[in-house]
């Protein structure tokens, strides 16, 4: 099939001079990842923070079980994506979505969606880990117990069960009971790895969930995350583009609300198509 091309000015995003650059439309690539077992899907999705256009006709495929990375410069659109699959977005005033988001091929801005469900379904950890001022169990439990889990013996097996996914059990099966805010940064996050797994979430949703940690933390949260995927989908938004080759089977460039090229990961940091994103993974910009 002919693709269609079109050209985007880089003036103004950063990088020196601005340079013109042929882009390939976003759909033309994600078509070959359209399948039954995609379980996060857009078309033309366009965001806008009032007068801000944040995202401009995003067509991405996302599979099921596998780790998903977007990256690209700051302020391009990834966490705005990101946001749009548990619908975090709605939570901002003056926000306005046009265009079609799926999960697990169902349309999320239909109006019929439960958003509590979806919440469930699509977990999310963000940058700053945040666990609650609460004991590392209660952590666990909290939002289990809010969908109505009850039961000592349960409620202990789902503590158990989300630390030991997350990688975090053996380190604080004997102090269960202390405070979570005493815990180390990177155990933070775990910890919130660990409590959004609590709600048996299918979908998992990370926004630079290691930029504020250690190597040997973000390490730890790498092996976490490639443990997971056996089970969960992962989307990770970072702007380590070594930890997006460490971890991720897919990679999404964006630049400036567009997405520029999506690729299998090695592909994609071997041998881009566009020229605009081999001067990103080489470091020319960013
Ligand atoms: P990235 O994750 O790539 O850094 P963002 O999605 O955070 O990019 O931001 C994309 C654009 O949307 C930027 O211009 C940013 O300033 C704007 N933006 C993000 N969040 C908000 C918000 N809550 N209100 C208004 N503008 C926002």
């Amino acid at each position: 099939m002919e693709t269609p091309q079109k050209t985007i000015d880089t003036n103004g995003a950063g990088q020196g001079a601005g340079t013109t650059v042929t882009v390939v439309p976003s759909n033309a690539r994600a078509e070959e990842y359209s399948s039954s077992d995609n379980a996060l899907a857009s078309r033309g999705l366009h965001l806008y923070y009032g007068e801000t256009h944040a995202l401009k006709g995003i067509d991405l495929d996302m599979p099921a079980r596998r780790i998903t990375a977007l990256i690209g410069p700051s302020g391009c659109g990834k966490s705005s994506y990101l946001r749009c699959f548990n619908r975090m977005n709605d939570m901002i005033d003056g926000v306005r979505v046009e265009g079609r988001v799926t999960v697990e091929g169902v349309d999320i801005f239909s109006a019929d969606i439960d958003l509590e469900s979806l919440r469930k379904r699509v977990g999310m950890v963000f940058q700053k880990s945040n666990p609650f001022p609460m004991s590392i169990r209660e952590n666990i439990s909290y939002g289990p117990r809010m969908t109505g889990v009850r039961g000592r013996g349960r409620l202990n097996d789902l503590v158990e069960r989300s630390l030991r996914q997350a990688d975090l059990w053996e380190e604080v099966r004997d102090r269960l009971d202390n405070s979570a805010l005493d815990l180390s940064g990177g155990q933070q996050q775990r910890l919130c790895i660990a409590r959004a797994l609590a709600n048996e979430p299918d979908i998992l949703l990370l926004d630079e969930p290691a930029s504020a940690l250690d190597p040997i933390s973000t390490a730890k949260i790498e092996e976490t995350l490639l443990q997971l995927k056996q089970s969960y989908t992962i989307v990770i938004v970072t702007h380590n583009l070594q930890q997006a080759a460490r971890i991720a089977d897919l990679t999404a460039f964006f630049m400036l609300g567009e997405l520029v090229e999506v690729d299998d990961t090695t592909t994609m940091f071997t041998n881009p198509k566009q020229r605009i994103t081999e001067e990103y993974i080489t470091g020319r910009f960013g």
